[in-house]
């Protein structure tokens, strides 16, 4: 499942939402409860590299030994 970091715009406190595929629901700040939040990043738990990174060294996709 992918996981969703927020940043609450209101008091400044960052926390992770885990998240269905279709989820589409609202998610409030634990600390203030206010819907203001900006969406920081988002990753698939269980894989370390995103897609679309490439090794520097040798070119490879999934390259897991030389960088
Ligand atoms: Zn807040």
């Amino acid at each position: 499942m992918p996981i969703y970091e927020f940043q609450c715009n209101q008091c400044g406190m960052t926390f992770d939402q885990l998240c269905r595929i279709n989820w589409q629901g609202s998610v409030k700040c634990p600390s203030c409860g206010k819907e203001d939040l900006t969406k920081i990043i988002s990753q698939v738990s269980g894989l370390g590299r995103g897609a679309g990174d490439h090794c520097s060294s040798c070119s490879g996709k999934s390259c897991n030994g030389c960088n």
